[in-house]
């Protein structure tokens, strides 16, 4: 069986190391929804990207859940309204 050819001295072997820590992924804020959500990619928690629906969250949930998210999704509309809506208020208002 192979042995190492020398000791790994402790400074060696925790220079070695001091590469091996990670990083947190940086998660950006879901425009539509706030939840937190990578870049580039669909937000899980609403299924919105670019603000169109490509996945429809609610499809595979029961009854229960499915009222309950809409309860949370509304919600947050109603506290954040989106950029397109308040630019049609402004222009009607006008
Ligand atoms: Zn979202």
């Amino acid at each position: 069986m192979g042995l190492p050819a020398k000791r790994i001295t402790s400074t060696r072997r925790d220079r070695r190391r001091s590469h091996h820590a990670l990083t947190a992924t940086f998660a950006g804020v879901c425009a539509k929804c706030g939840a937190p959500a990578l870049a580039h990619i669909m937000c899980s928690n609403c299924g919105f990207y670019k603000g169109k629906e490509v996945v429809n969250v609610l499809a595979k949930l029961d009854k229960k859940e499915r009222k309950k998210k809409e309860k949370e999704l509304a919600k947050h509309e109603k506290e954040h309204p989106q950029k397109e809506e308040k630019e049609e208020k402004e222009k009607q208002e006008s």
